[in-house]
């Protein structure tokens, strides 16, 4: 409807006449969706389900695509679903940029904002919004091949004072001291602890400057994280323009990384698979262990070369090896981590920071050899 007004119209008056059509039908008919599902800890959960007057078919049928479906019917059933989360979408909105929507859940707020970044990956695989407002900061993701309409990722934006964190104290600042963490690092990447507890770290994470997760670290090494946090790299805004990156097994890691004197560098959130997995890739909204990783893909794609840096042990190794089927071998690296003693090697970007120094970590980086694209161990 927007679109077929906005194409009556003199042509110069397009971009004006949509946004303020857009403005006016937000809020003269606000949008309810149609299915609503949480993400829960055992998948989607149905929600609840309401009428909507804009889509006149209840209740959505929402076509598959048929196995090597092409690319116009993935976008087809992508476009279908964001519709159905109550999004309107118009022509521009193409894959492979970012769009500025009216959000349906806050109507852009006073000031009628285009507040709502939508994305349509360019191979269609997923898309993607959230809502930049911070009183709403509504997202969620829709994939062709799932069966669920569409996922919330999470309603609310987290804060420092939601989450109860402050800066961090003088005990937890020389406990990073010893692991050669500067506190200008700290302070950069945003290393917090929980108010009043000098004994639990809070490593945030961000994605544009926003606090979308956050994961404690007790002195006693056990790991627990927010509920609601998202699943994306540690370090993701480091990583928004580079053309290279580098991958590492951990926070305490990527913060190593940072004082050898490169930012560009993120860390997965959870730990390492035990073994490679001799099956196939699954499909996107199946790899529910490496989500992470396609939540950040628009970041990926932009890098022309990938350093892997995880940790010299087997999971390490197989972390690497999956990470590098996802991102594509051809355009990986591997870092060699230095001998400790005659039979071991140091394990990971801090041990060496802490053993040989920066100027010893920056050359293991430097030295990273392309990965082997026929590698022995996917044959398992
Ligand atoms: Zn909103």
């Amino acid at each position: 409807m927007p679109q077929l007004l906005a194409a009556l119209l003199p042509s110069k008056q397009w971009l004006k006449s949509t946004f303020w059509l857009q403005h006016f039908l937000s809020f003269a008919s606000p949008p309810k969706p149609v299915f609503l599902f949480q993400s829960t800890s055992s998948g989607f959960r149905f929600n609840s389900y309401a009428a909507n007057r804009r889509l006149s078919t209840i209740p959505v049928r929402l076509d598959q695509p048929e196995d090597g479906s092409s690319d116009l019917d993935k976008l087809r059933v992508l476009r279908q679903k964001i519709e159905v989360s109550g999004i309107t979408l118009d022509d521009s909105c193409v894959p492979g940029r970012y769009h500025h929507l009216i959000c349906p859940k806050c109507n852009g707020g006073q000031l009628m904002e285009r507040s709502l970044s939508l994305h349509i990956t360019q191979d269609r695989n997923f898309a993607m919004w959230r809502c930049f407002r911070s009183t709403c900061g509504w997202a969620g993701r829709v994939f062709p091949e799932s069966s669920a309409a569409y996922s919330e990722v999470t309603n609310n934006w987290m804060t420092v004072d939601s989450l109860g964190l402050e800066p961090l104290g003088d005990k937890l600042i020389a406990y990073f001291g010893e692991r050669m963490i500067s506190e200008k690092t700290l302070w950069r990447n945003a290393v917090m602890q929980l108010s009043g507890n000098q004994s639990v770290i809070a490593l945030t994470y961000r994605q544009n400057g926003r606090l979308v997760g956050c994961k404690y670290r007790s002195m006693g090494k056990r790991f627990w994280q927010e509920k609601g946090t998202e699943k994306i790299l540690y370090g993701l805004d480091d990583i928004q323009e580079a053309n290279e990156i580098i991958i590492v097994e951990g926070e305490v890691d990527k913060l190593s990384v940072e004082e050898a004197g490169f930012c560009n560098c993120v860390s997965v959130p959870g730990g390492a698979p035990q073994k490679v997995s001799a099956k196939e890739l699954p499909s996107l909204d199946k790899d529910t262990a490496y989500h992470y990783l396609w939540n950040c893909k628009e970041y990926l794609d932009k890098a022309s070369r990938i350093i892997l840096a995880t940790d010299g042990d087997s999971p390490g190794q197989a972390l690497a090896e999956e990470l590098a089927r996802r991102l594509g071998k051809e355009r990986c690296w591997r870092v060699s981590w230095p001998k400790k003693e005659d039979s071991s090697c140091f394990k990971d970007a801090n041990e060496v920071l802490k053993n040989l120094g920066a100027d010893a970590l920056r050359e293991v980086i430097e030295n990273a050899e392309l990965y082997e694209v026929n590698s022995s161990i996917q044959e398992i």
